[in-house]
């Protein structure tokens, strides 16, 4: 074999992830100091518990509780504990010792990301993260060395399989969010507390991760517009896909253009949105992820794979570890993150898209044309409407009778598809519709995407 340089390697976290990377270290070892031109000594694994049962064995010796002693001396630090704390202390701890990092951690790097690149750019350390945002898909390397000479105008991930898994159940079986969940936490497909992946945190951490390296710019946690998919349910799904949409919980980061002179600025945001179901995000289906980049030169792409899982994960973190070891048998200093274009994020009422607005209305004359009215003053203009009277029931009959209601005309349903309009407009048009003496209710309003 080779007489290679042997470069010390610290594991922080031995958990799903971090097991599975001790493993492949271990197991692969002289593969691995092939590709990477040195030899990677696992010098030990930092936890919390040294009794706690691991998914692999591992030789129990590895392993230690003092996390700060480890890292000393150490070339290469892998952080796979997760969270901010201790996990920020211990990766600026390793950049001050002189160690490149890899890290999982979208945490720690969408709320103190900045902290992180300046500290490893003052003593010219790398920080590889490629695990970060959708687990196994190569996605950070080739945004940021792929297209590094392109421009990126447009990203739409689905970066959180728990609600892709959720929702493709929900569409393919016509059931109901509740349930769907309830059997996603009993299969571990969703966490106990599930609000991180169902109200699109997780999804928003890696949205601002995306559009930083996308766009050159460092894009804080709270200029990520986020909404979860708490609210969608099977009624929605099922006209979703009458209209011929399905439903996705989408990370998007957009470049836009400069307005009224203005220079350019970016939009990133995470909500339920329509996809038409031609469209190859339509066709990620269960736990799985994919990001689908648009860029000026390279035109579209997409990324497709595992988002999660302890093994598919340590994929990404073992790429990365390979690639600093090159860069510290090479030398020389890491390649900061570029963030030179520092582009403003827009809020969301600046967003300009298409939408699906799903009213209930009184079914009587001169209702849409009342409708359309409203939506033509807020500059909102109509592409398609469907409109369907709604049964009622022999309750609902006697109760409109009893109360003397109105004409006594039921109700019906107007599924509004319109052009592309500005988000504030459209929001401002909708509260005039809920107020209108027309509207009963109004049942949904959803963004269309990727188109
Ligand atoms: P995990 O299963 O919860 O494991 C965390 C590990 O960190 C455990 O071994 C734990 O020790 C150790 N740890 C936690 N706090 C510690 C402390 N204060 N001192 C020392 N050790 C500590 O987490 P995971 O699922 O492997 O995730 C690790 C990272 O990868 C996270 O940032 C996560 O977001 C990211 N990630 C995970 C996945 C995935 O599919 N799981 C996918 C993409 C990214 P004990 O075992 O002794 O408790």
């Amino acid at each position: 074999m080779t007489d290679y340089r042997t470069l010390r390697v610290a594991l922080l976290g031995a958990g799903a992830v971090g097991s599975q990377v001790a493993d492949l270290l271990l197991k692969h070892g002289d593969e691995l100091a092939d590709r990477a031109g040195a030899k990677l000594e696992l010098a030990g694994i930092a936890v919390r518990d040294l009794d706690a049962r691991r998914d692999v064995d591992l030789p129990r010796e590895l392993f230690t509780t003092d996390a700060d002693t480890l890292i000393v001396g150490s070339d290469i630090v892998i952080e796979l504990m997760g969270g901010i704390e201790p996990a920020r202390t211990q990766v600026l701890h390793a950049i001050a010792s002189g160690a490149d990092v890899v890290t999982a951690n979208k945490a720690l790097l969408a709320t103190h990301g900045s902290e992180v690149f300046e500290a490893a750019d003052q003593v010219g350390a790398e920080v590889y993260y490629e695990a970060a945002a959708a687990g196994a898909i190569p996605i950070i390397r080739p945004l940021r060395d792929s297209l590094a000479g392109d421009r990126v105008v447009r990203i739409m991930g689905i970066v959180n399989g728990t609600t892709n898994y959720i929702l493709d159940r929900m569409d393919t079986e016509g059931a109901d969010f509740g349930d769907v969940l309830a059997q996603a936490q009993a299969l571990g497909y969703a966490e106990a507390d599930p609000t991180a992946d169902v109200e699109g945190y997780d999804a928003a951490q890696k949205a601002a991760i995306l559009a930083s390296l996308a766009f050159h710019t460092t894009v804080p946690l709270d200029a990520v517009h986020r909404e979860g998919i708490t609210s969608v349910d099977a009624a929605m799904i099922e006209s979703a896909r009458h209209a011929g949409y399905v439903i996705k919980l989408l990370a998007v980061c957009e470049r836009l253009a400069g307005e009224n002179g203005g220079g350019e600025s970016i939009s990133v945001r995470v909500y339920p949105a329509l996809v038409e179901r031609t469209h190859p995000l339509a066709s990620v289906h269960g736990a799985n992820n994919a990001v689908f980049v648009q860029a000026e030169a390279a035109g579209d792409l997409m990324f497709y794979g595992a988002g999660a899982g302890g093994v598919q994960t340590a994929s990404a973190v073992l790429g990365d570890v390979v690639s600093a070891a090159r860069r510290h048998i090479a030398g020389g200093i890491g390649v900061g993150e570029s963030t030179r274009a520092n582009l403003p994020a827009v809020p969301i009422g600046h967003v300009i898209t298409r939408y699906q607005i799903t009213l209930e209305v009184d079914d009587q004359p001169g209702v849409l044309a009342t409708v359309a009215g409203i939506l033509s003053e807020g500059r909102v203009s109509i592409a398609t409407v469907e409109q369907t009277v709604i049964e009622q029931t022999p309750d609902a009959d006697d109760s409109a009778a009893a109360t003397g209601s109105a004409t006594g005309a039921g109700s019906a349903r107007l599924v509004i598809g319109t052009h592309k309009a500005r988000e504030q407009d459209l929001s401002e048009t909708v509260e005039r519709l809920a107020a209108s003496g027309v509207v009963e209710r109004v049942v949904s309003v959803l963004r269309v995407e990727g188109n």
